[in-house]
């Protein structure tokens, strides 16, 4: 698969920013997995798409090793002012439906990547977790927060604004490709 096509579908998709970042460069730290366990976001532990469901980050890291690349993408959402909790919410959701979309699109064009996004999973009303397995494994977008990725260093090494100013909020994903599909 080209890059440009997978660029191409990430702007139609209204990303405002995308770049790749080799696996060897990717900035794992156990610290983020602690700010999960502290459970600020209320994600912790509610569905496949968050730890502890995916195992340690070095069982992470170890997965994600088996791919070359990170096809970073994001997209910058404007907010009525910095209280705007529901413009936020609104735009979390909207992203994860866009991951999901991207997800799709490469499962079309037989891209055995794996996908990581934003935060938890809403895709259900109630989620099979820890029950049963999730319904829809092949749609599954995992948290990069969850995996231990520092998502400020991860920004930065893709060459994507962490920050897109006052009054809005930016949302991240990752594709992890191997090279052979990521290629020029
Ligand atoms: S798709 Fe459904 S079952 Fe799977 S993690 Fe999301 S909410 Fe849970």
């Amino acid at each position: 698969m080209q890059k440009a096509l997978l660029n191409n579908e990430l702007t139609r998709l209204g990303m405002t920013g995308a770049g790749f970042v080799a696996v060897p460069q990717l900035p794992f730290s156990p610290e983020v997995r602690g700010y999960c366990e502290q459970n600020k976001c209320g994600q912790y532990g509610k569905t496949w798409a968050c730890p502890p469901a995916f195992g340690s980050v070095d069982a992470c890291k170890a997965r994600c090793a088996a791919y070359d690349q990170m096809l970073v993408f994001a997209k910058c959402y404007p907010l009525a002012d910095s209280f705007d909790f529901e413009g936020m919410m609104d735009a979390k959701e909207d992203f994860a439906a866009l991951a999901r979309q991207f997800g799709t699109y490469c499962a079309r064009q037989s891209i055995a990547g794996l996908l990581l996004g934003n935060e938890g999973c809403s895709r259900c009303a109630k989620c099979t977790y820890p029950d049963s397995p999730c319904r829809f494994p092949n749609d599954l977008v995992y948290s990069l927060e969850g995996f231990g990725l520092r998502v400020d260093l991860l920004a930065q090494a893709a060459g994507i604004a962490y920050h897109g100013g006052p009054n809005t909020v930016t949302f991240f994903g990752g594709l992890l490709l191997r090279e052979k599909e990521a290629r020029i």
